[in-house]
C-alpha cells in the first residue's frame, strides 16, 4: 500500500487544449508520423510504444480529459484467471511495462498481487487445480488460519488462492499520470476536445481542423459509429455496462487485491479446470441472482484507505444508465461474505463503466493499409493494453518488434 492520507482526486495537471470549435477556416494542428484517436489506455498505450520507437506522436480525445472506461475501472493489471495464450502472454509483458513505467510516471503502486478468497471448499478445489497447472507458476494456497491471519477477511473461509503477479493503480490518477508523462518524456502532443470526423492518412479530420499523419491508430472503446464503423461491426461488439461502489475505509490495509469464488467461474482462465462445473452448480443453487446479474467480487484499496468494490455486468447495444439497488445489494453481500466489513458500511460513491465486449478478447482491424482499428473486447484493457500496442504497431509501421520493446 501507498500513504494513508495521499487523496484519490487526481493531480490537476495542466493539458493543452484542443482548438475552439466553430472556427470557420480548419485549423492546421500540424503533423505527425502516427495519430493516435482516444487516450483511454489502448491509445495512451500506443503512444508509448510509437515514442519509444523514435515516431512523433499527437493523440487526439474529444473529452477534456480521460473520462470513460479506463478511469473507471478497478486498475487492476489481473494476470492469474487471464484466459491462456494471448491474453495471458499479453497480460505478463503489460504488467512489466506497468512496472517499469508508474515509477518513471508518478504512478503509485497502491497494491500487489491478487487474494482470492475461498468461501466453498468447491472454489478451494478448482484453487488447487490451478496452483498445480501451468499458469498457477508462483501462486501458492492459503489456510484458513492464513486467511483469518490478515484480520481482514471475514471467518469461516474454505481457504484462498495468492498470486503474487498483479500491480494495482489509481486509475482516475494513473490516466492523467501517464498522458502527462509522455508529454513532458516523450514529447507526445495531446489535442484535447477534439472529435476525431475522419481518418484518411495523411489526413485526420477534426472537429479543430486538420491533422497531417501518415499513420493513424483508432481506440474507440464504446464508440462503434463515427469512424470505420463496417470494420468494428464485422466482430459483433455490444456494450457492457458495470456497477461499481466506494465503500469508506475500513480501517484496515488490503494485503493485495481481492476476488472470491464468483471470479473463478467468470475468468476465462479457470474455465478449463475439472472443479469448475461442481463449483458453478453450487452458485447456481446459492447465488443465482448474483449469477444472472454477472457479480463477481473485486475490491482493491485506494491511497485513502477506501474501498473501490464491484462489479456486475449488464450487456446490450445501448446498456441503460441506471443502477440498481438490488444489483449493489448483491455486489455489497458478497463483499460483506468476503471481507471483515463494518456492518453500517455504505458507499461513499458510485458510477457505472462500460466496455466493449464480442466474441474475442481483443481484435486488430486494418481497414486501410496506414490505420488501424484497435478494440479491446473482454475488459481486460488496463492488463493488456502495453503488450496488444507493442505488437500491432511493428506491423504497422513496418518496423521490426524489437525496436518497440525496448
Ligand atoms: C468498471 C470497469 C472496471 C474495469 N476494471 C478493469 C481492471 O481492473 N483491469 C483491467 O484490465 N480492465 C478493466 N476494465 C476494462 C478496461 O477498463 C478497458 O478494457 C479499457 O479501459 C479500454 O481502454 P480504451 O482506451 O479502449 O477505452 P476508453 O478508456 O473508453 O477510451 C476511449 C477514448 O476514445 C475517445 N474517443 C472515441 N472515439 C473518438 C473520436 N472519434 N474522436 C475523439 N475521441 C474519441 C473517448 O473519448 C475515450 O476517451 C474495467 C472496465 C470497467 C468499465
Amino acid at each position: 500500500m501507498g500513504g494513508r492520507n495521499r487523496s484519490v482526486i487526481p493531480d490537476q495537471v495542466p493539458r493543452r487544449q484542443g482548438p475552439r470549435q466553430g472556427s470557420p477556416i480548419a485549423e492546421d494542428l500540424g503533423s505527425a508520423d502516427l495519430a493516435v484517436v482516444g487516450a483511454g489506455i489502448v491509445g495512451l498505450a500506443y503512444a508509448l510504444a510509437a515514442a519509444r520507437a523514435g515516431l512523433s506522436v499527437v493523440v487526439l480525445d474529444r473529452e477534456a480529459r480521460a473520462n470513460s472506461a479506463s478511469v473507471r475501472s478497478f486498475g487492476v493489471v489481473t494476470v492469474t484467471g487471464q484466459a491462456p495464450g494471448e491474453t495471458w502472454r499479453r497480460a505478463r509483458r503489460s504488467r512489466e511495462v506497468w512496472a517499469e513505467v508508474a515509477p518513471r510516471a508518478g504512478i503509485p503502486i497502491l497494491q500487489r498481487g491478487l487474494v482470492l478468497a475461498c468461501r466453498r471448499e468447491e472454489a478451494l478445489a478448482v484453487a488447487e487445480q490451478f496452483v498445480a497447472g501451468p499458469m498457477g507458476a508462483g501462486c501458492r494456497l492459503f489456510s484458513p488460519r492464513e486467511m483469518e491471519d490478515f484480520g481482514v477477511f471475514a471467518p469461516g473461509l474454505a481457504g484462498g488462492l495468492h498470486s503474487p503477479h498483479e500491480l494495482r493503480v489509481e486509475p482516475r490518477e494513473a490516466l492523467p499520470r501517464l498522458a502527462a508523462w509522455l508529454e513532458t518524456e516523450h514529447g507526445v502532443r495531446f489535442l484535447w476536445r477534439t472529435h476525431v470526423r475522419e481518418v484518411a492518412p495523411p489526413v485526420i479530420e477534426t472537429s479543430g481542423g486538420r491533422l497531417r499523419a501518415a499513420h493513424a491508430v483508432v481506440c474507440p472503446a464504446n464508440d462503434f459509429l463515427s469512424l470505420f464503423p463496417e470494420a468494428i461491426e464485422r466482430h459483433g461488439p455490444v456494450r457492457c455496462k458495470l456497477s461499481m461502489l466506494r465503500l469508506p475505509d475500513p480501517g484496515w490495509l488490503l494485503p493485495a487485491s481481492v476476488m472470491s469464488d464468483l471470479g473463478l467461474v467468470r475468468y476465462q482462465g479457470y474455465a478449463g479446470l475439472p472443479g469448475v462445473p461442481m463449483l458453478r452448480a453450487r452458485l447456481e443453487a446459492e447465488q443465482a441472482d448474483a449469477l444472472a446479474d454477472g457479480i463477481h467480487l473485486i475490491a482493491v484499496q485506494s491511497a485513502d484507505g477506501s474501498l473501490v468494490v464491484g462489479d456486475s455486468h449488464h450487456y446490450g447495444d445501448t446498456p441503460d444508465p441506471f443502477m440498481d439497488a438490488a444489483v449493489e445489494a448483491r455486489i455489497l453481500e458478497e463483499a460483506r461474505s468476503v471481507l471483515r466489513l463494518p456492518s453500517d458500511a455504505r458507499p461513499v460513491e458510485r458510477w457505472i463503466g462500460e466496455y466493449p465486449s464480442a466474441r474475442v478478447p481483443a481484435f486488430i482491424a486494418a481497414p486501410l493499409p496506414t490505420v488501424r482499428v484497435v478494440m479491446v473486447t473482454s475488459g481486460t484493457g488496463m492488463s493488456t493494453a502495453f503488450a496488444l500496442a507493442e505488437e500491432a504497431l511493428a506491423d504497422l509501421v513496418g518496423l521490426p518488434a524489437p525496436v518497440l520493446a525496448a
